[in-house]
């Protein structure tokens, strides 16, 4: 079911619990700001989360009330994980759902990277 992005942070959502060590997961890249894990079913030969480790709902959430560091490390690990998985140069593809409309459904903020084989059209038509 798609999230109601406007709704306070659910600190039992699925990434919170990864983020707590409670859920496993199968990292590619962790600091102090950001985690990056394989998505459990994935759409792409690469299919991979980047989300921030702060309590963030969605991009509006994020970019309005996370700090400039926070932000920054979210982004940077966006590109170190396309660095090291090789997708420079190949290409590859950022998605955030955020809302409704885009299907979110988990409420806690995250890009999906996906990568390894033409991606197609952006969008379904
Ligand atoms: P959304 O639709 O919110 O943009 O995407 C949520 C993504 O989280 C989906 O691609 C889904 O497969 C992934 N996901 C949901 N639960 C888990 C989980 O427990 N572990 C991992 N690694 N991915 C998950």
């Amino acid at each position: 079911m798609p999230i109601d992005p406007t709704l306070p942070y659910d600190d039992q959502n699925i990434f919170a619990k990864i983020l707590r060590g409670e859920i496993p997961c199968n990292t590619v890249f962790e600091d102090d700001l950001a985690l990056a894990f394989h998505d459990i079913n994935p759409q792409a030969p690469t299919h991979v989360l980047v989300i921030p480790k702060g309590a963030y709902v969605s991009w509006d959430d994020f970019s309005a009330n996370a700090s400039d560091a926070e932000i920054a490390g979210f982004v940077r690990a966006v590109g170190h994980v396309a660095r090291a998985l090789g997708l420079v140069e190949p290409g590859y593809r950022l998605l955030a759902n955020i809302g409704m409309d885009s299907h979110q459904e988990v409420p806690h903020l995250h890009v999906h990277i996906f990568g390894g084989k033409p991606l197609g059209p952006m969008l379904m038509r």
